[in-house]
């Protein structure tokens, strides 16, 4: 188990009184509950300053305020998970803090210190572990969010910047499996781009095609390279995996694709389990030519939200390719499965994976 033991100075405001007990735990939007409490920590052009824990509260900001206008702005996502024994326990954090900052360098933002990412971290779950749901299946959503806030309207990278992190509790999340439709004229990330970051520009710009795509009957987009689209990239807020003649094929990362931690843990499980796994390039044609001869065995989503999410049908020039039964998916069933355990503290954590709050 890693722990984090940090002296950092942090200062504490609570709530006068929880909001708790107002929640409907059976009943969880996602993303729309908020915890009592938020850290923040300011950047004055110089250094972090003024770490604090506070109630989550709005904040005034300036209609000058220049991640309005240009979009200087970073997330990351991830999630907390109570175990039977009511410890609390996060998924590799020290890989969002490390992507935060390769984020924040494409950005041109300063990088948020480790030891102020997973400090504050462990701050915010000490103080608001009462909201960590027990249901079965569900978990902590954790937000942290860093952006621009110097206050002027001409284009130049801000001087200050504030990063949060913010919590929410969401429900266990239902497993349906989706549709996926290859899109062949819009494009998400090119070479030299932003796509590896996790930042504003590229889910604004995926929102129209997404929405073009919901209407025809799909769940998301299999985004294709921005120069040919012949090549699988990835989807919205997942990274693909496929299985193809009992290998796990997935599409190296790069400029263009976000490096996911579900992915990239997948791929350490797979490689422990004695899978043959390879990161190349994808052509549609070859994935279509896979469903046809019957090759393709499995195909799913990976990422921090559903962890495994299967694909039950492809679109791809306007005709629907039928996926093989989920049921008969050995391999990602099996992996879902040992994920499920590992975060809910059900099996040791031999790889180091689990924080514990
Ligand atoms: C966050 C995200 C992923 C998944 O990353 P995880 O670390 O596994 O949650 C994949 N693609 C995009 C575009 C994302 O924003």
């Amino acid at each position: 188990m890693m722990t984090t033991d940090l002296a950092l100075d942090i200062s504490f405001e609570r709530v006068a009184k929880s909001r708790l007990s107002e929640v409907d735990f059976n009943h969880l939007p996602f993303g729309k509950i908020m915890t009592d409490h938020m850290f923040v920590a300011d950047y004055d052009g110089q250094e972090w300053k003024d770490l604090r824990v506070a109630p989550f509260a709005n904040m005034s900001i300036s209609p000058a305020n220049l991640t309005l206008h240009y979009g200087q702005t970073i997330f990351e996502g991830m999630k907390a998970y109570k175990t039977a024994s009511g410890e609390v326990l996060v998924f590799r954090p020290e890989q969002n803090a490390r992507r935060m900052n390769k984020s924040a360098v494409r950005m041109y933002m300063p990088e948020v210190p480790e030891e102020i990412f997973l400090g504050g971290l462990q701050e915010l779950l000490s103080t608001d572990k009462a909201w960590v749901p027990t249901t079965q299946g569900s978990s902590l959503y954790i937000r942290p969010l860093l952006f621009a806030t110097d206050e002027f309207v001409g284009l130049q990278p801000s001087q200050t910047y504030r990063f949060i992190i913010m919590c929410c509790p969401v429900g266990a999340y239902y497993n349906k499996p989706v549709k996926v439709k290859v899109e062949t004229h819009f494009t998400r990330a090119v070479e030299g781009g932003i796509g590896y970051a996790k930042t504003a520009g590229n889910y604004a710009a995926s929102m129209l095609p997404t929405q073009l795509a919901i209407e025809e009957g799909y769940d998301q987009l299999i985004w294709t390279d921005g120069k040919e689209h012949k090549y699988v990239e990835e989807a919205g807020s997942m990274n693909l995996m496929f299985v193809i003649n009992n290998k796990l094929v997935t599409a190296s990362t790069g400029d263009s694709i976000l490096d996911g931690i579900t992915r990239k843990s997948v791929l350490q499980m797979a490689k422990d389990m004695g899978m043959p796994i390879e990161e190349r390039k994808l052509a549609i044609s070859e994935l279509i030519g896979a469903i046809k001869d019957g090759s393709l065995q499995e195909a799913f989503g990976a990422g921090t939200a559903a962890t495994i999410a299967h694909i039950s049908q492809i679109g791809y020039e306007g005709i629907r390719y039928d996926l093989p039964a989920i049921e008969g998916r050995t391999f990602s069933n099996k992996i879902y499965q040992e994920m499920e355990n590992l975060k809910y503290g059900r099996i040791e954590d031999t790889r180091g994976w689990m924080m514990k709050i």
